[in-house]
C-alpha cells in the first residue's frame, strides 16, 4: 500500500486516525483516586504484557498505515525496566514521540530523552500543596514531582503540566496554576474529571470548562486571551496577556472533541480501544503471537467506532455507573 493511501485508518464518520497512545504498563507509583480504584486492580500476569519488541512490531505497523504520532503512556510508563528500550526503538519511527508521566522517575531519563530527540513532556500534578497532593496521589511525592518540573524546564524541555479539576477540592488552586504562567514558559491543562470503571465520578465533582473560564475570566476580564487550536486539538487554548506560558481546557464530558478524533489506543496487554470511553476491545497481541496479520483487525476495530465518546452520547448515558464499568479503570486503559 502507498505510504499516502491511509483509507485503511478512516472510520464510517471519516475521521481519519493518525494518533496512537501505547499504554505501558498497568503499574504505577502513584495511586491517584480518580485514575486507580481504592482496592487497586487486578493486574495482568506478565506475560499477557506486550513486550518491548512486540510493542515496536505493533506500532510499526500502526506507522506503516498513516500513524505519524505516538504517545507513551500508562499506568507510568517510566516503571517499566525496559522503559529505555521501548524509547529507542520508537524513537527509529517517523513519528513525534510524546510522554505524559506523574514525574516521579522522570529526572532519571533526562539523557535518555534528550537523546531521542524528545522535546516536549507533559507531567501530572493536580495540586501545588504537598498534603493535597498526597491526598490525591496517596503518595508523598510532591517535592520530587515540583523539583522535577523546575530541572525540565532548566534543561530546555517545553513542559506541560496535566491538572485534573475535582470540585471543592482543587479548583481553588486554578488561578494558582495560571500565575505559575507569568514567568514560566509552562503549559497548564486543566482536564474535566471523566468517568471510569471505579473512580468514585458524579456530576457534582465535576469543574466545567465553563466554570473554569468563569472563574479565569473574573481575575483577569481584559487580559484573559484565546489561542488558536491546532487541528485535531483536544484543548481550548488561552493565555493572559503578557505572561509568558500559556493555558489550555480538555474538556471531554461537557465538550467533547469527537468530531475530530484522531486517536487510538493500545492497552498494556495488546488491545485497541477505538475510543477511551470504549468498553469494546480488539486483540492485536493475540494475533501478533498468532502470526496472523493485524491489518484488517485495526480496519475493523475503526468501523466500530461510535460518533461520540464510545456510545455514551448524552449526559444521561454518561452519569450511568452500569457504562462506566462496562469499560476498565483509567490506570488499566492509559490515558
Ligand atoms: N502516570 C502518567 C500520568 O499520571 O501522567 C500517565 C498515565 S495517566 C492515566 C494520564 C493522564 O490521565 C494524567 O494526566 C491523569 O491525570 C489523567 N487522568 C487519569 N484519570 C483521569 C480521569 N478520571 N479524568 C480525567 N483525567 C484523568
Ligand atoms: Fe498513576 Fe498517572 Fe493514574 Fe496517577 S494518573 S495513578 S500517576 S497512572
Amino acid at each position: 500500500m502507498s505510504k499516502t493511501n491511509h483509507t485503511i485508518l478512516t472510520d464510517t464518520f471519516g475521521r481519519k486516525h493518525n494518533y496512537l497512545r501505547i499504554s505501558l504498563t498497568e503499574r504505577c507509583n502513584l495511586r491517584c483516586t480518580y485514575c486507580m480504584p481504592a482496592d487497586g486492580i487486578a493486574l495482568s500476569p506478565k506475560e499477557h504484557l506486550m513486550t518491548a519488541d512486540e510493542i515496536y512490531i505493533i506500532a510499526k505497523t500502526f506507522v506503516d498505515l498513516g500513524v505519524n504520532k505516538i504517545r507513551l503512556t500508562g499506568g507510568e510508563p517510566m516503571v517499566r525496566k525496559d522503559f529505555p528500550l521501548i524509547l529507542e526503538k520508537l524513537a527509529s519511527l517517523p513519528v513525534e514521540l510524546g510522554i505524559t508521566t506523574n514525574g516521579v522517575l522522570a529526572d532519571r531519563f533526562i539523557p535518555l530523552l534528550k537523546k531521542n530527540g524528545i522535546k516536549t513532556i507533559t507531567i501530572s500534578i493536580d495540586s501545588l500543596h504537598k498534603d493535597k497532593f498526597q491526598k490525591i496521589t496517596r503518595r508523598n511525592e510532591f517535592e520530587k514531582v515540583w523539583n522535577t518540573i523546575q530541572l525540565f524546564q532548566k534543561e530546555g524541555f517545553k513542559v506541560k503540566l496535566n491538572i485534573v479539576l475535582i470540585k471543592g477540592f482543587n479548583d481553588q488552586e486554578i488561578v494558582d496554576f495560571i500565575n505559575l504562567t507569568k514567568d514560566k514558559d509552562l503549559i497548564i491543562r486543566f482536564i474535566e474529571f471523566m468517568p471510569f470503571d471505579g473512580n468514585q465520578w458524579n456530576i457534582d465533582k465535576l469543574v466545567t470548562h465553563q466554570e473554569i473560564l468563569d472563574k479565569v475570566s473574573y481575575i483577569f476580564p481584559l487580559q484573559i486571551k484565546r489561542l488558536s487550536d491546532t487541528p485535531n486539538d483536544t484543548s481550548r487554548n488561552y493565555k493572559i496577556e503578557g505572561y509568558q506560558g500559556s493555558f489550555a481546557i480538555i474538556s471531554s464530558v461537557t465538550n467533547p472533541f469527537c468530531d475530530t478524533c484522531n486517536r487510538i489506543r493500545l492497552t498494556a496487554d495488546g488491545k485497541l480501544k477505538n475510543c477511551l470511553f470504549s468498553g469494546k476491545e480488539f486483540s492485536l497481541l493475540k494475533p501478533l503471537r498468532a502470526n496472523q496479520p493485524l491489518n484488517n483487525i485495526i480496519k475493523s476495530a475503526l468501523q466500530h467506532k461510535f460518533a461520540t465518546r464510545g456510545g455514551m452520547d448524552t449526559p444521561d448515558k454518561l452519569q450511568n455507573p452500569d457504562l462506566h464499568s462496562k469499560n476498565r479503570s483509567m490506570i488499566a486503559i492509559g490515558g
